[in-house]
């Protein structure tokens, strides 16, 4: 039988402003509810040093229910989200993880996050993005490591990066 490698992990993460803007305008005019969505992208290998990095370019928001410290999608609206993402991939984009904000109590996930990530965003290239509008943060993490790693994160708007996060 022949060995699967696993996909890669990816070593930074990079998303589009547009959809960065649309994601923390959601979490700002919500707060102080939380809110969440999945997001969209691919990996992209950088020859030159071998190495895997993730783009972001689509975020799907999703309803949830959610109240200041916690956030559930509900099933309600699954239909169209579905079809968005369908639509998403035939120009290959595919969801790479979920998003959610945490309006003031940083961006650092909780062991609730963990566990939701683990359990719903199994491939080594999903990851978690956390916006904090209160504090003006955003951060990325995945659980290659144990509880959890960061990875650095930018968001690109035409020729320059706006935020520069290596944490
Ligand atoms: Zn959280």
């Amino acid at each position: 039988m022949q060995h699967e490698d696993p996909a890669p992990r990816p070593v930074a993460v990079h998303m589009l402003y547009d959809a960065f803007r649309s994601a923390y305008d959601r979490a700002r005019e919500s707060v102080p509810k939380e809110i969440g969505g999945f997001i969209a992208g691919y990996l992209l290998l950088v020859r030159s040093t071998n190495e895997h990095h993730l783009v972001i370019e689509e975020e799907i928001p999703v309803r949830s229910r959610s109240t200041a410290l916690t956030v559930e999608f509900l099933t309600e609206g699954a239909r169209e989200v579905a079809d968005r993402i369908n639509k998403l991939r035939r120009s290959g984009l595919y969801v790479v993880g979920w998003y959610h904000s945490h309006p003031g109590y940083s961006c650092y996930p909780s062991k609730l996050d963990i566990k939701s990530h683990k359990t719903y965003f199994r491939e080594p290239y999903q990851v978690g993005l956390i916006i904090d509008p209160i504090n003006k943060e955003a951060c990325v993490f995945q659980v290659a490591e144990e509880p959890y790693n960061m990875l650095p994160f930018y968001v690109w708007r035409g020729p320059r990066w706006v935020i520069k996060e290596s944490l």
